[in-house]
């Protein structure tokens, strides 16, 4: 049965009246037309990292909280993401790809990202410093074998040592390698794009701040060619002007917008936990109890996409960011991130003031 939905249809570059025409779990065909409802039809959301939201968490390797915590962020529009842990023993690192291997399998989340452990001391954030190391040839031998395919993403520190090799087997593996929680100085960084890394893990956020003597991380990532620079678009993490100033420095292609959500997300006010700290919940921002770092967001992708908006992006630049240009980060583009026929049929119906009606993905409302 072919099913029909119609509205402001936005495309890369775009905002088009028209139909949307599904084919079981596929798009068909995107056609123009006239005298459709005025809501905006736009992609399902990519988020390429995430920690958790509604009360859950991926952070600890539980799979009913891992489906509970992708169920939530697919109300709020996400179709595809990667499930975000922090940084932690490896042993928790090997439970958690071994219990989340499933939920890939079944398309719940798109891929394992390890956020760490082998970050900067100095630009740790909310990452828990007792868990921090340098880059193990040996785990990460051992758990991109035991993902078979799973493991997506890495986010590692260049200037640490061992950085560069581990960046260039993981790209040689078939697994993103991304660059964040780093002090490094800009020559650093684009060793470690010259290596392979083709992710900025949110860009400003746990990086060495931009300095016109040393640029350092964000201008060395913002200005790679090959790299798509994460940015939490929450007005906590980032001003809307320096979010703007990123787009349009790197543009829309190479932008991404992700929550860096955590479980918190979704939730009232109140205490938390991220990888072993106790994190502070108060007027939607989250803080360490400890040092009072900013820690993940309790962002959900549509909102995300309404402050990106509201920063003064246009609606289809916004949706590139927050659909199309992660899809290719994630070498997904040829199955999600555009509404364009042959691909996953993963919408949302936004109303005029961009709030979520209704989610489909895979030809089925949610
Ligand atoms: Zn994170």
């Amino acid at each position: 049965m072919i099913e029909r939905v119609s509205g402001r249809i936005v495309r890369p570059g775009a905002v088009v009246p028209g139909h949307v025409e599904i084919d079981g779990p596929a798009i068909l065909s995107v056609s123009a037309a006239n005298n459709v409802p005025d809501d905006f039809i736009v992609p399902g959301f990519v988020d390429l990292h995430c920690h958790g939201g509604g009360g859950h968490t991926f952070t600890t390797g539980d799979v009913r909280q891992a489906g509970e915590a992708a169920a939530f962020h697919l109300r709020h529009g996400t179709t595809t993401m990667l499930a975000s842990l922090v940084s932690s023993p490896y042993e928790l690192m090997r439970d958690a790809t071994a219990a989340y291997v499933p939920l890939v399998a079944s398309g719940v989340v798109a891929g394992i990202h390890f956020e760490g452990p082998y970050l900067s001391g100095v630009r740790c954030g909310a990452q828990n410093p007792d868990f921090l190391r340098d880059p193990s040839p040996d785990e990460l031998t051992a758990l991109i074998k035991l993902g078979g395919g799973a493991i997506r993403m890495v986010t590692i520190a260049p200037e640490l040592p061992g950085a560069l090799d581990a960046i260039a087997w993981l790209a040689g593996n078939g697994v993103i390698a991304a660059l964040g929680h780093t002090d490094a100085t800009y020559e650093q960084t684009l060793a470690g794009v010259t290596a392979g890394a083709t992710v900025g893990t949110h860009v400003f956020n746990g990086m060495r701040p931009a300095h016109h003597r040393e640029p350092g991380p964000v201008i060395a990532l913002l200005g790679a060619r090959t790299v798509v620079c994460e940015l939490i678009a929450d007005g906590i993490h980032l001003h809307p002007g320096m979010l703007q100033f990123a787009a349009k420095a790197a543009s829309p292609d190479r932008t991404a917008l992700i929550t860096d959500a955590m479980d918190a997300a979704g939730m009232p006010d109140g205490s938390y936990e991220l990888g072993g700290q106790e994190v502070i919940v108060a007027d939607r921002v989250a803080r360490l109890a400890r040092g009072g770092a900013i820690a993940g967001s309790t962002l959900t992708m549509d909102e995300a996409l309404r402050r990106a908006v509201a920063s003064g992006m246009s609606l289809p630049d916004a949706c590139t960011m927050a659909s199309t240009t992660p899809a290719r980060a994630l070498g997904l583009d040829d199955q999600v991130g555009a509404l364009e026929a042959g691909l996953r049929a993963d919408l949302v119906v936004l109303s005029p003031e961009l709030e979520v009606r209704r989610v489909m993905r895979a030809g089925a409302w949610i």
